[in-house]
């Protein structure tokens, strides 16, 4: 924006704008940051707004080394006021040590491969699906509100009317923020709902996700309700998903993913994609168990992506590697020569999984892999001999296969930084340790007086 910070600081002080929330996002994807007095905004700018590096996730490393100064800079290009919350404005910050973009900062590591596009002249459009759980604290904790027992309760209208403060609020307060929301519904699971908005340029898209969250915790908080966005809070219902819609566009916002109309009839496989995007495909195909890391990066995860089958009935969480002409039994649905990547779930870090996912696509790209053949049969209802016979690999099924596939992937972690690899593969190995190190009341029950 051309608009200087006094300018800024002019116009927000006119909507009553008292304080910015100078907000990073945390190496979890947990919105982090400080309130700063409008009239101190100028000094977040520049030098940044000061954190203690140990004392956030993922910068700890090393504990009195220089990132123990953690400067976060004011993106102004994000700076709005959020209207859930009369007299606050968000800014998003990028990290600096030592005046440096640190280069272990997730907002740093998908700038990094924005640019890598911008080479190109391509932007990556990305559309992000969040499904959450809105929840309330009964007898047995928190669950969906008791009228809520529909055996099959997507869609439902009385679930999602009786939410309709919560959403009509949230959506009216995104949009003013210029997200566009155009759709809310009621998903598979009891208590589950979804909030779509418009698309963004991959930054954009990660910063609006990050707002989306916030705004969303709020008025739940408000609300007496919990936001969750824990990927499988119940074994027995569908998961919460986070799926991106993606395309490439050139410079001018054309499509690059589509063929023209006249061109539809030559592309391969019917499915009306350019090559450039069965080369993208091909990379997000290659780079699935690595990928995995980023999308699914909690011991939850994979109680949502296990197989694709919730224990009562379809889940729809893709378990094998493959696209698909609308199939949402595998990772990629093809839909409206937009690509759907279905493996990252509500508790993704945006800018991370972004990063990864344009790190893949290029690779496909540069390297030009052929995609193999779509599959348009269900996968879930395949044996095991048809889906080797379609060479369907599974996704890693727990966090220390999705790890160890992650710190094998060379491209990957060339693109993300060796930085960002270490202390997300190191903070995520001590959860999986310390979860596979935990004896849980299942077991127990099943095996204390057993044998
Ligand atoms: N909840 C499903 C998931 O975990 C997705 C359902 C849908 O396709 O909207 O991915
Ligand atoms: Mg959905
Ligand atoms: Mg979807």
């Amino acid at each position: 924006s051309t608009r200087s910070v006094t300018e800024q600081q002019r116009e927000l002080a006119a909507q009553g704008i008292k304080y910015v929330f100078a907000q990073f996002t945390d190496i979890h994807g947990a919105a982090k940051g400080k309130l700063i007095p409008l009239a101190y905004l100028p000094d977040i700018v520049a030098p940044g707004a000061g954190f203690s590096g140990p004392s956030i996730w993922g910068t700890g490393l090393p504990r009195n080394g220089p990132r123990s100064e953690y400067y976060g800079r004011a993106d102004l290009a994000t700076l709005q006021p959020m209207p859930w919350m009369p007299g606050y404005a968000r800014v998003a910050l990028d990290g600096y040590v030592a005046g440096e973009a640190f280069d272990a900062c997730p907002r740093q590591v998908l700038r990094k491969q924005v640019a890598r596009l911008a080479q190109y002249g391509w932007t990556l459009n990305a559309g992000l699906e969040p499904e959450f759980f809105l929840l309330e604290q009964g007898a047995n904790g928190y669950d969906a509100e008791l009228r809520d027992t529909l055996e099959k309760p997507s869609y439902d209208s009385k679930s999602l009317m009786r939410k309709r403060a919560f959403l009509d609020q949230l959506s009216s307060g995104l949009d003013q923020c210029g997200l566009g929301v155009f759709q809310i519904d009621h998903e598979d699971a009891t208590g589950q709902f979804e909030v779509n908005y418009r698309y963004a340029d991959a930054l954009r898209a990660a910063d609006n996700f990050m707002l989306f969250k916030m705004a969303a915790h709020h008025l739940a908080e408000e609300q007496g309700m919990l936001f969750s966005m824990m990927p499988k809070p119940f074994a027995d219902r569908p998961g919460s998903g986070l799926h991106f819609h993606l395309s490439l566009a050139d410079a001018s916002g054309k499509p690059l993913f589509a063929l023209g109309a006249g061109e539809a009839e030559q592309g391969e496989h019917g499915l009306g994609l350019s090559p450039l995007a069965y080369h993208f495909m091909a990379g997000l195909l290659r780079h699935a168990p690595a990928l995995t890391a980023l999308c699914a990066p909690t011991v939850n995860s994979y109680k949502r992506l296990m197989c694709g089958e919730s224990l009562s009935g379809t889940s729809w969480a893709p378990a094998f590697i493959g696209y698909g002409e609308n199939n949402r039994t595998v990772v990629a649905r093809v839909v409206y020569q937009r690509i759907e990547w279905r493996l990252p779930d509500s508790s993704a870090n945006p800018y991370l999984a972004l990063a990864g996912v344009i790190a893949a696509g290029l690779d496909g790209i540069e390297n030009h892999l052929p995609a193999s053949a779509p599959v348009n049969e269900d996968v879930y209802d395949m044996s095991a001999a048809q889906r080797a016979e379609l060479g369907l690999q599974m996704l890693p099924q727990n966090l220390g296969a999705a790890i160890a596939a992650l710190r094998a992937d060379t491209v990957l972690a060339d693109a993300l930084g060796s930085s960002l690899v270490r202390e997300f593969t190191a903070l995520k190995n001590a959860e999986w340790l310390e979860y596979c190190q935990h004896v849980s009341a299942w077991e127990t029950a099943r095996y204390l007086d057993r044998y």
